[in-house]
């Protein structure tokens, strides 16, 4: 096989590698600052050093749910629940745009208690209210009946995280009765509805391997996702993986290079898990070819009990320091904050 920078070179020229080449590029630190280096160039070449910030509304943590790594899950009876009215939500996105937003991603757990109908009135409100606004969604896996209603009620964007392409892994993360065929027909349903469609894994969960990586990354590249999240696994107390080691950030932000060299145009956040692994992660993510930031929007008085997993940052910061903060942040990089639709390039 080839030296791992010509492999780096070839990913970079062709936007392609084979299933063993990409693993061989994930399994080495050596060349860590080349490829993201490389990344970098190309998230300029498409971004600029513009970096899309999306103001996050987590507006429920209740969830029927209970993946194994997830804070919120249904059997965590520590977690403090609470779930905000629809008019609430709609509000947090009023005073967001106030602030400068122009993107929402509106996140909660698998809370059956708000029908249809209810998160059709949010999207069509806050679409209404802010027609130069997108309007993304976050709250997991629906009949393709349900994507078509939020569609045709406005949402532009849906993020699901796939969290692993192999079926045996997700099985080690979800009880048997969540199922990984279910979620892979999620997001082709997504897709072919006309959403810009996000999936994502967590680097470093229990039972992964490098192997389980590419396999990811084969499919990412076939599916040709809008959005891709990454970010380390980072435990929660009171799961059954509570006391699993956290993900590695260095793998986590490998692992963004080689996506931004595969999928140029993809839009990459540098995930607030990655800015919890460790100080200044997010901006590590940007220089390893992110080109996404998500603020959190939720009201502060929630936004500690949305804990996916601990330590997770900006749970006391209202969202114009939280922004303030970002911007400065990537300021002191050399990247501008930017708060436009920040659009996937093959939609502008
Ligand atoms: S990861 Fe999502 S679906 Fe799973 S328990 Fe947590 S909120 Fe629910």
């Amino acid at each position: 096989m080839a030296d791992i920078k010509e492999l780096i070179d070839r990913l970079y020229e062709t936007a392609s590698l084979t299933p063993d080449e990409l693993k061989a590029v994930l399994s080495t630190d050596e060349y860590d600052e080349y490829l993201h280096e490389k990344a970098r160039e190309v998230a300029v070449r498409t971004f600029g050093k513009d970096i899309y910030l999306r103001g996050i509304i987590e507006f429920s943590n209740y969830c029927k749910n209970d993946c194994y790594y997830c804070g919120i899950r249904a059997g965590n009876t520590h977690c403090e629940r609470y779930r905000m009215t629809v008019d609430d939500i709609i509000r947090c996105a009023d005073s967001g745009y106030e602030t400068g937003f122009r993107t929402f991603v509106l996140q909660s757990g698998e809370d059956l208690t708000y029908k249809t109908e209810d998160i059709c009135r949010m999207v069509r409100t806050i679409k209404e209210n802010h027609p130069d606004c997108a309007v993304t969604l976050s709250i997991g896996e629906k009949s393709r009946e349900e994507y078509q209603a939020y569609f045709d009620a406005g949402c532009d964007r849906y993020l699901l995280r796939h969290e692993t392409y192999n079926s045996e892994h997700y099985k080690m993360l979800h009880p048997n009765k969540m199922s990984w065929l279910n979620r892979i027909r999620c997001l082709h349903d997504l897709k072919d509805i006309g959403y810009q469609t996000g999936c994502g894994i967590m680097v470093g969960t229990p039972g992964q391997t490098l192997d389980h990586i590419v396999e990811d990354l084969v499919f990412m590249k076939e599916f040709d996702p809008h959005m891709i999240g990454i970010g380390p696994f980072l435990p929660a107390a009171n799961t059954p993986f509570a006391d699993c080691p956290r993900g590695d950030t260095e793998l986590t932000l490998r692992l963004l290079s080689v996506i931004r060299l595969m999928l140029p145009k993809v839009l990459l956040p540098a995930t607030t898990a990655l800015g919890s692994a460790e100080a200044n992660g997010r901006e590590k993510g940007v220089l390893a070819g992110a080109n996404v930031i998500m603020p959190n929007l939720s009201p502060v008085e929630n936004r500690g009990k949305y804990q996916l997993y601990d330590g997770k940052i900006c749970i006391s910061d209202d969202a114009a320091l939280c922004s303030r903060c970002i911007t400065a942040r990537l300021a002191s990089i050399g990247y501008r904050a930017v708060t436009g639709r920040g659009d996937h390039p093959d939609y502008c």
